[in-house]
C-alpha cells in the first residue's frame, strides 16, 4: 500500500493532532461546559479547526500550547539543539495562526486564544476566574482576545 499524504501534509496532520484534546484544552471546555455553554469542537469547515466554537455568539477559542505557537511568556524557550529548524517550524505556525485569524475575523467570527500559561504553571488563572472572563467575553467581548491578559 502506498502512502498517500506526503510528508509535509503527514507532519501537518501529526502537529495537529498534538494540539487536540490536550489538559489545558479538557480544563477549558469542563468549564465552560459547567457555566452552561454549548459549542461545537473542532471544527473541520472553519479555518485553523478552531478548538471550541461558539455558533450563538459568532465566536471561536483556540486554546494554544505556549512553545508550539511561540507565546511571550516564561513557557515559551528555544530549544538549545537544531535551532534552525525550530525557527523555521515555530515561525511558520505564527504565520499560520495569524492568516488562520485573519480569516476567521473576515467571515465575522470573534476569536479568543487562550494560552496553556493561562492553565498551568506558575502564572495561571483560577479556573473560576478564567471562566468567567472568557464568559464575559463571550456574551460583551470584542473581536479578538487573549487570556492571560497580555
Ligand atoms: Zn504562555
Amino acid at each position: 500500500m502506498t502512502d498517500v499524504h506526503s510528508k509535509a501534509v503527514r507532519s501537518k496532520n501529526m502537529a495537529a493532532i498534538k494540539d487536540r484534546n490536550t489538559v489545558p484544552e479538557m480544563l477549558v471546555r469542563g468549564a465552560l461546559h459547567k457555566a452552561g455553554f454549548r459549542y461545537r469542537l473542532h471544527v473541520t469547515t472553519l479555518s485553523g479547526k478552531p478548538d471550541l466554537v461558539f455558533p450563538r455568539y459568532k465566536a471561536v477559542i483556540f486554546v494554544q500550547g505556549c512553545f508550539w505557537h511561540q507565546h511571550q511568556c516564561a513557557m515559551f524557550h528555544w530549544p538549545k539543539t537544531r535551532t534552525e529548524w525550530w525557527r523555521q517550524k515555530i515561525s511558520a505556525n505564527r504565520k499560520h495562526d495569524e492568516a488562520v485569524q485573519d480569516k476567521l475575523r473576515e467571515l465575522g467570527w470573534r476569536v479568543m486564544l487562550v494560552w496553556e500559561c493561562a492553565l498551568k504553571g506558575k502564572h495561571k488563572v483560577p479556573l473560576q476566574q478564567l471562566t468567567l472572563d472568557i464568559a464575559h467575553w463571550l456574551r460583551h467581548g470584542s473581536s479578538f482576545m487573549e487570556l492571560p491578559f497580555a
